[in-house]
C-alpha cells in the first residue's frame, strides 16, 4: 500500500506508528495469569521465576527460531539466559524481529567473534587499581557491586563479568574499594553499577552507601541500574525512603525502546522522581531495535513524560559476538540529525562512542560547525539553513586565573 505523505516528509503510516508508540500499556501477566498479585508483584517472587533454560523459553515461547534455541544452548558458556516473567511478558511471540525478544533472547551469531571485538571493550581492566573498582577519568570511579542482573542484555559491555558464565569469577571487595576512593581526596563522584546495585537488599545498599557517603571528600553519588526496566517491582516505596538519605544521589537508568515504558516503568519511576532522585536515561543504539528516528524520537520523548532526561545514546561497543546488533554510526548521527531541533532539548541525548581499549567517552555530533576562524563562526541549523556568528574576544588571564576557593559553598 503506497503510504500518504503529510507534514515534515513523515508519512501518515509513521505518524500512526509514532502515536502507537507513545502509548503507555501494562506488561500483563501472560502465561503467569492465574498468580496472586501478592506473588506477582513481588520482585522476590519475580526473581526467582526467571526464564533460564532453553527449555523453559522453548515452553513459553513455542515460535522460537532454530538460531535462537541455538543461542540459548550457548549461554552457559558466555552470558547467561535471564529473563523476568514481568519483561517476557513484553516479547512479541508473532514476530522475531521483536525489539524486545532481541535483547534479551540469544542468538547463535553471539558465538561469531569478529578479530575486532574485545570481551573487555572499554578496557576497564586495565583501570582497575583494586576488584571491583575502575578509576579511568580524573575525578570520578566506577564501583561494580555485583555481577547479577535481573535479566541479561545480549550486547551487554560487561558480558565478560556480569552472569559469571564464564569463568570470570568477579569478587567485588567494598572494604578495599571504599580505602582506595578514601585514599584518593581527588575523586568526588562515585558510580554504583554491575551487574544492578538494586539487587542488593535494602538492608545491604543502605549499609553500601553509608559508607560511602561517610568519605568527607565524596560529593555526589549515582546508581546505574536497569531494574526500573526488567523488575519495576523492586522500586517499593520502603527502597525510595532508603535511597532519599543519600542526597545528592543521581540514578542512570538503561532502557532502548518505547515498549519498554510500561504503566508499571512509570510508576515506578514516578516513585524514584518524587524521592528526589534525579533521573537520567542511558540507551545503546540497537540495529532492529531503536535504530530509526520514529522509535527513537517516541523513546526520548515517552521518557520525558515518565520524568526521565535522555543522557546518553551509546554506539553498541565492539563486545565480542555483538556484530548482528550492532548499528552503523552513520545510522546514529542521522538519528541525532532528526532530533535535535526538531524536538525539545531537554529529550535529546548526547551520542557518544566508548573509545575500544580505553579512550573514554566521545562525543559524536551531526555536524553544525561548518567553518571557524579569529573572526567568525559558520553553522548549519536543524532545517539545514548557514548561519554566521561574529567571534568575540576571550577574557584575558587575569579574569581566567580565579582560585577554586572562591567557588567554595559557605
Ligand atoms: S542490565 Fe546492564 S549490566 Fe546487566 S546485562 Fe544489561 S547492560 Fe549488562
Amino acid at each position: 500500500m503506497q503510504s500518504e505523505h503529510i507534514s515534515g516528509g513523515s508519512t501518515l503510516e509513521e505518524d500512526r506508528r509514532f502515536l502507537s508508540l507513545k502509548t503507555f500499556h501494562s506488561a500483563g501477566r501472560g502465561p503467569w495469569t492465574g498468580e496472586l498479585d501478592a506473588d506477582w508483584n513481588d520482585w522476590r517472587w519475580q526473581m526467582k521465576h526467571r526464564i533460564t533454560s532453553s527449555a523453559q523459553l522453548q515452553r513459553l515461547l513455542p515460535t522460537l527460531t532454530s538460531e535462537e534455541l541455538a543461542g540459548a544452548e550457548l549461554t552457559n558458556h558466555k552470558l547467561a539466559l535471564g529473563i523476568t516473567p514481568y519483561f517476557f511478558n513484553l516479547i512479541d511471540s508473532e514476530a522475531p524481529h521483536c525489539p524486545i525478544r532481541q535483547q534479551v533472547v540469544p542468538r547463535a551469531a553471539e558465538a561469531q567473534i569478529a578479530e575486532w571485538e574485545l570481551s573487555d571493550p572499554c578496557g576497564e581492566d586495565d583501570h582497575s587499581p583494586v576488584p571491583g573498582l575502575v578509576h579511568r577519568y580524573p575525578d570520578r570511579v566506577l564501583f561494580l557491586v555485583t555481577d547479577r542482573c535481573a535479566a541479561y542484555c545480549r550486547y551487554c559491555t560487561r558480558s565478560r563479568l556480569v552472569s559469571n558464565a564464564s569463568g570470570y569469577d568477579f569478587h567485588p571487595e567494598y572494604d578495599r574499594q571504599i580505602a582506595y576512593i578514601a585514599a584518593h581526596p581527588e575523586v568526588r563522584d562515585v558510580l554504583l553499577s554491575g551487574g544492578d546495585p538494586l539487587l542488593l537488599s535494602d538492608e545491604k545498599l543502605e549499609n553500601l552507601l553509608s559508607r560511602l557517603r561517610a568519605v568527607p571528600h565524596l560529593e555526589f553519588l549515582r546508581i546505574g541500574t536497569r531494574i526500573p526496566i526488567f523488575l519495576p517491582q523492586r522500586i517499593t516505596p520502603e527502597l525510595c525512603a532508603m535511597l532519599k538519605q543519600f542526597h545528592p544521589l543521581f540514578m542512570s537508568i538503561h532502557t532502548n525502546h518505547p515498549r519498554e515504558l510500561t504503566t508499571e516503568v512509570r510508576t515506578a519511576l514516578e516513585r524514584l522522581a518524587d524521592a528526589g532522585i534525579p533521573l537520567g536515561n542511558q540507551s545503546v543504539l540497537l540495529k532492529h531495535v531503536n535504530d530509526d528516528v520514529t522509535t527513537m524520537r517516541a523513546l526520548v520523548q515517552k521518557l520525558l513524560i515518565c520524568r526521565v532526561k535522555p543522557y546518553y545514546l551509546y554506539q553498541c561497543d565492539l563486545i565480542a559476538g555483538s556484530a548482528h546488533l550492532r548499528a552503523s554510526v552513520r545510522r546514529g548521527i542521522e538519528i541525532m540529525r532528526e532530533l535535535r531541533g526538531h524536538t525539545t532539548g531537554y529529550a535529546v541525548p548526547q551520542y557518544v562512542i566508548d573509545a575500544p581499549g580505553g579512550g573514554g567517552k566521545i562525543p559524536v555530533n551531526p555536524e553544525t560547525v561548518l567553518s571557524h576562524n579569529a573572526d567568525r563562526v559558520v553553522l548549519r541549523n536543524y532545517e539545514g539553513r548557514v548561519f554566521e556568528y561574529p567571534e568575540a574576544a576571550d577574557a584575558g588571564p587575569i579574569r581566567r586565573a580565579r582560585k577554586i576557593e572562591e567557588y567554595e559553598f559557605i
